[in-house]
């Protein structure tokens, strides 16, 4: 799995074609999508028509909340393959848990199965807490290759960092710019850029790096896109490392997986 991605969320169908072929051409080969995102008909498109072999393209994409259970979850995969245009997709996540919905089990078995039928390459979950992972790790047989989780300099989820490394479990980090919110603005990126040459966003990419994660960071805008995949030609010392480790505040951009529900 390449170390960054192209994130889509909040990409309308209708303009993915063209994000997803602009990353293409910028040098992305993996892309994040998702069943919810409602535009993977677009990402298929862009990915089909790019002339890129298959097997150098890395295509995630997640069953929906509304789709945990066993058949739901195979119906949902088969809609996703068909809006894809693939026969098989490279990694295939649960996108949240719903604790209290009792539902993830048996989904994480649906993504077993689908594993072992090859149309999923790997599978792995989004959104999983330390206590969602430990029940999954328990109860079935497959450890999830990659948890999928908000991660940032302000979110830094030391914690479920902690305990994936200790079951090999892959940390990949969704909105490692904050949604271009505060973080971007935030005084220590910039000076820590302004001393590499670098912007607050390839210093926030970096940093995640070398912590190991993978990231998907999004942006529609081709500047963008070029400068977030351009952060493998610098490092971060080891005091920059520790004055943006200073920088958590536990502060999420999206919803708390711990109680987070929608979709029927
Ligand atoms: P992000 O942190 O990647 O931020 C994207 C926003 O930051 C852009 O819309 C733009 O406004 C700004 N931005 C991007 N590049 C910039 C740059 N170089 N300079 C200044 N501003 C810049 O946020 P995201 O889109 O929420 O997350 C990335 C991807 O993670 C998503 O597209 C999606 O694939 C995935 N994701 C997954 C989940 C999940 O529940 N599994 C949730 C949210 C996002």
């Amino acid at each position: 799995m390449p170390q960054l991605g192209f994130g889509v969320f909040q990409v309308p169908d209708d303009e993915a074609q063209q994000a997803v072929t602009t990353a293409l051409e910028n040098g992305y080969r993996s892309i994040d999508t998702a069943a919810v995102y409602q535009n993977e008909r677009g990402t298929g498109r862009a990915l089909r028509a790019s002339g890129v072999p298959r097997e150098e393209l890395f295509v995630t994409t997640k069953v929906w909340n509304g789709d945990h259970g066993r058949d739901r979850t195979l119906r949902a995969f088969d809609a996703s393959l068909e809006r894809l245009g693939l026969d098989y997709v490279d990694l295939y996540l649960i996108h949240w848990p719903m604790p209290h919905r009792g539902t993830y089990l048996e989904t994480w078995r649906a993504l077993e199965e689908l594993r072992r039928d090859g149309r999923a390459r790997s599978i792995g979950v989004s959104n999983f807490t330390v206590e969602t992972l430990r029940h999954v790790l328990d109860e079935t047989d497959v450890v999830p290759a990659v948890n999928q989780i908000e991660l940032h300099p302000y979110l830094q989820q030391a914690g479920l960092r902690a305990f994936h490394a200790e079951h090999g479990i892959r940390t990949e980090a969704w909105s490692p710019l904050g949604q271009g919110k505060g973080l971007l603005d935030d005084p220590a990126l910039a000076e820590i850029g302004r001393a590499h040459g670098r912007t607050p966003a390839q210093v926030a990419l970096r940093w995640s790096l070398q912590l190991g994660n993978v990231v998907i960071p999004k942006s529609v805008t081709p500047s963008r896109m070029a400068e977030n995949i351009d952060v493998f030609g610098f490092e971060l010392t080891p005091d920059d490392m520790k004055r943006i480790g200073d920088l958590d505040k536990g502060a999420r951009v999206g919803p708390d997986p711990a109680t987070f529900d929608a979709g029927a």
